[in-house]
């Protein structure tokens, strides 16, 4: 099974998406967590990507496509996988195109998990990592709008382009996680 997550930041792709994977034993590859732990790590990549991220900005498409070409070519990911928070932009949907291509894979679904932009902000102002309790650095008011804006600018065009090829799913991101987890479980019905 081959999935993306689409939809704003705050939206519940991360907490979505750990549930999929727990239910369907498909890799969870989250670009932001393995950004946020390339610069936790301190290294090349991490020092690359710190600012951008810290403005709430997007990584540039070339840096991008290293990071998810290596990690799609893994061998935990070569039958499955869910990505959340990738593509971003229409040059990362061909790059994804042109992996899966090299494979002879195509993907499944586009879920897209809709939320209105006032509910995500608020969601996000609350939002605290499950372990640590810590905040993200850029969870913060004016960041958070800076991220909706991108969203909204560049990433929102890809919901009609997965539509126009039959793929999108929209899911209604409002309720608690098991009211959302049981929308995204018919949505993918009938995949294996
Ligand atoms: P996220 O955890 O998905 O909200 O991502 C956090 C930050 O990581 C974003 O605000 C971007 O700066 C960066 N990022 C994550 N995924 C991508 C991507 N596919 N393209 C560009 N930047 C990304």
């Amino acid at each position: 099974m081959r999935i993306v997550f689409l939809g704003p930041p705050g939206a519940g792709k991360g907490t979505q998406a750990e549930r999929i994977k727990a239910a369907w034993g498909i890799p969870h590859i989250g670009t932001g967590d393995m950004l946020r732990a390339a610069v936790a790590s301190g290294s090349t990549l991490g020092k690359q990507v710190q600012e951008v991220m810290a403005r709430g900005h997007l990584v540039s498409d070339e840096l991008m496509a290293s990071v998810v070409e290596k990690r799609l070519g893994e061998p935990d990911a070569l039958e499955g996988f869910l990505l959340d928070g990738f593509p971003r932009t229409v040059p990362q949907v061909e790059l994804l195109d042109r992996i899966l291509e090299v494979r002879g894979k195509s993907l499944d679904r586009a879920v897209m998990l809709e939320l209105p932009l006032e509910v995500a902000v608020e969601r996000l102002l609350q939002r605290r990592d499950e372990k640590t309790g810590e905040v993200r650095n850029d969870d913060n008011e004016e960041i958070i709008r800076e991220r909706l804006h991108v969203y909204q600018d560049v990433t929102s065009p890809l919901v009609e382009l997965y539509k126009k090829r039959g793929l999108l799913a929209k899911v209604d991101g409002t309720g608690t996680i098991d009211e959302v987890f049981g929308r995204i479980q018919a949505a993918l019905e009938g995949l294996s």
